[in-house]
């Protein structure tokens, strides 16, 4: 921060050297001394105005008829945010030949709070602006000595007042200047700042009159403070920061300003490397991005409402490595300096080899790993999905991104009827879905699973991961095992479980509707005679043909099982025993009519049938007793027979 005598001289300097006559301007109190002239000091702030470019300046100055008496300079840096508030009250006392009313008439209608102190007398004139400073009331405060103004300061700088007060009696400053904070009356800390000067001395050159001012610095300190102190937390964050940060000048040289340390571990150059040369970023990266970057740039410049842009290119680091960054620039054109681009960049190499990685896993396991949208208005797309996902549906990847109901119409209709269920379901819950369903193409059916589990998003959406497996082979065995389970394996009608659990279901129906149900009981005759005779093998031919011969007789609703080794029972639904005894009867013909070869040799067999028709209160077990029964009634009479019971 520039103090107020660094600023003067600086001004002073300034003015020097542009103005034509630069040998009678030292400084700017020599200005303010020899150019008493109204006009050339307002000359003088509009040439300051214009060496400052934003700074905004006003210019008071007091005149008593022609005599010039002080001036009170305010200026405000509008482009570093600096305040400054310049009183020369000094000279309105030293230098107007003036009444002591007139000049503190003028005093007091400005901010100015002026001090004299006689050191004979030790007491220190001051005015009221000077007492409220510290919240005190003109009177409250009075006298006020040199004693009284030390108590007030803070014990951590009386030391370095008292120094800087002896330097300026001793002439070895040309004028007292010190910064300190002081207390106030309800013993709060006030920042001031004090100038003064010794205008009169004795015979042997002991100060005896100092004038002054003091000016009330607390607002503009607070404001430094809390600035110095957002300054030092920036530097923090900005070291801390995984990013780097930079200033680049926006013109064809692209001199990079600023940037923070940072650098150094991201990339390894040193930032003191960088600063200020030509095109010293755009020669490291890689030229075939070179493109990318000038079109970020080019849209940042031209773009007013979204100035933000990110864009990503491979850079070379200090290692010679290539190292892929992100680029988030903003372009600045404040009208005040020259235009530049400000950008923070983050390195995301790390994340494109994830990227790399997690493609190559996704190939890994079987099938398709996707994720699945549903955004707010209700909309699916499938915002990710492995190079498989194309195979099963035949549809693009790019396709099932724009609109998931494009893969989603290649599937099954009563299947996708069961998705869309299953997808409401898991939205509602928000619980791991997972259905079956069939794709046909190309005239081949295959079976898939997916499963996949719900994240609701920030924007409302909801995105489940997942993944998709061909479960054909899968679903073909499990469909065999379950045929396996309820039939029977040499001549694959129904076995004696399923029956009873299926006989029971429709002879329940048929009765509760007063509908007939029938059984047939079937038993093979003298068929140990056929094993003994002609093997084992032979026999199971002619159980296979015999079953053969009773499926012919029967409509798809009938149920034929084998319930022993050579027993076989038929449940007839809505048959009359009428009915039931004809089915029977042709049964029994066609099998007798038939005849098995087996090893050549011509193998005739019988069979005996037991039917029966159910009671109302009838059980399928006392069903089944009945039929045996029957059956037996059958072999009993010579067998080949037909019995009702
Ligand atoms: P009946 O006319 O009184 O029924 O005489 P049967 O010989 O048919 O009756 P029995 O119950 O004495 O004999 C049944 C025979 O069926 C015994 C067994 O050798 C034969 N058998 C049972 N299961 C099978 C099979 O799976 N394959 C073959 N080949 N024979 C079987
Ligand atoms: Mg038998
Ligand atoms: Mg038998």
């Amino acid at each position: 921060m520039h103090t107020i005598s660094m600023l003067f001289n600086e001004l002073g300097e300034k003015v020097a050297a542009s103005s034509q006559r630069a040998s009678d301007i030292v400084s700017i109190d020599d200005l303010i001394f020899h150019q008493l002239d109204n006009k050339q000091v307002l000359s003088f702030a509009s040439l300051q105005s214009r060496l400052m470019k934003q700074a905004r300046i006003d210019v008071s100055i007091y005149f008593q008829g022609d005599h010039y008496i002080g001036d009170v300079i305010r200026m405000e840096y509008t482009g570093n945010t600096q305040t400054v508030f310049v009183v020369n009250a000094k000279y309105i006392a030293q230098r107007a030949h003036i009444s002591t009313d007139d000049s503190n008439n003028i005093i007091n209608s400005t901010d100015i709070a002026p001090w004299e102190w006689d050191i004979s007398t030790d007491i220190i004139k001051i005015n009221e602006h000077w007492a409220n400073i510290q919240g005190f009331a003109l009177d409250e405060i009075s006298p006020v000595t040199a004693t009284s103004w030390k108590d007030s300061l803070h014990p951590d700088y009386t030391e370095l007042f008292n120094y800087e007060l002896q330097r300026h009696f001793k002439g070895e400053t040309r004028q007292f200047e010190i910064e300190y904070p002081i207390y106030s009356k309800d013993k709060d800390l006030v920042w001031v700042k004090d100038f003064g000067q010794v205008v009169a001395r004795d015979a042997q050159g002991q100060p005896e009159r100092i004038l002054g001012t003091r000016l009330n610095l607390t607002n503009v300190k607070i404001a430094q403070f809390k600035l110095n102190d957002l300054q030092q937390q920036l530097d923090n964050l900005m070291d801390l920061s995984p990013s780097l940060t930079y200033k680049m000048c926006a013109d064809a040289d692209e001199r990079i300003q600023f940037i923070t340390q940072s650098t150094e571990q991201l990339l390894g150059y040193d930032v003191d490397d960088i600063l200020w040369q030509p095109k010293w970023w755009r020669q490291r990266i890689a030229p075939q991005d070179l493109w990318e970057y000038d079109r970020c740039r080019d849209i940042a410049k031209t773009r007013l409402q979204q100035p933000i842009m990110d864009c990503e290119y491979r850079f070379i680091n200090k290692e010679g490595e290539e190292v892929w960054l992100i680029d988030r620039v903003r372009y600045v054109d404040n009208g005040y300096e020259s235009p530049y681009f400000i950008g923070t960049i983050l390195d995301l190499s790390e994340f494109v080899t994830l990227n790399q990685h997690f493609k190559t896993l996704s190939l890994l396991p079987p099938g398709v790993i996707y994720q699945f949208q549903q955004d707010k208005n209700g909309h699916y797309s499938f915002p990710y999905a492995s190079d498989e996902f194309e195979n099963i549906f035949g549809v693009p990847v790019e396709e099932a991104a724009r609109d998931a109901n494009i893969p989603f119409s290649m599937i099954n209709e009563e299947d996708l009827a069961g998705i869309h269920k299953e997808i409401e379901r898991s939205t509602r819950t928000v619980t791991e879905s997972n259905a079956e369903f069939r794709i046909t193409r190309n005239n081949l059916t295959r079976w898939y699973f997916f499963q996949a589990k719900p994240a609701k998003q920030k924007d409302g959406s909801l995105l489940w991961s997942g993944q998709i497996i061909d479960i054909t082979e899968r679903k073909a065995l499990e469909q065999q095992l379950e045929q396996q389970a309820i039939t029977d394996d040499l001549t694959g009608v129904y076995n004696r479980r399923f029956f009873m659990e299926k006989a029971h279901q429709m002879l329940v129906g048929c009765q509760d509707s007063s509908r007939p149900f029938t059984l047939l009981c079937i038993d093979l005759d003298h068929f140990k005679l056929v094993n003994d005779t002609y093997g084992h093998f032979c026999g199971d031919q002619v159980l296979i043909e015999a079953v053969k011969k009773m499926q012919s007789a029967l409509r798809s609703d009938d149920i034929l099982a084998r319930i022993g080794g050579e027993e076989f029972i038929i449940a007839l639904a809505n048959v009359t025993l009428d009915n039931a005894l004809d089915i029977a009867n042709r049964i029994r013909r066609d099998i007798r009519m038939f005849t098995v070869f087996c090893n050549d040799t011509p193998i005739f067999q019988t069979v005996t049938i037991g039917v029966v028709e159910s009671e109302p209160d009838n059980t399928l077990t006392e069903l089944m007793k009945r039929g045996d029964n029957a059956l037996y009634l059958g072999k009993k009479s010579g067998r080949d027979q037909t019995m009702t019971g």
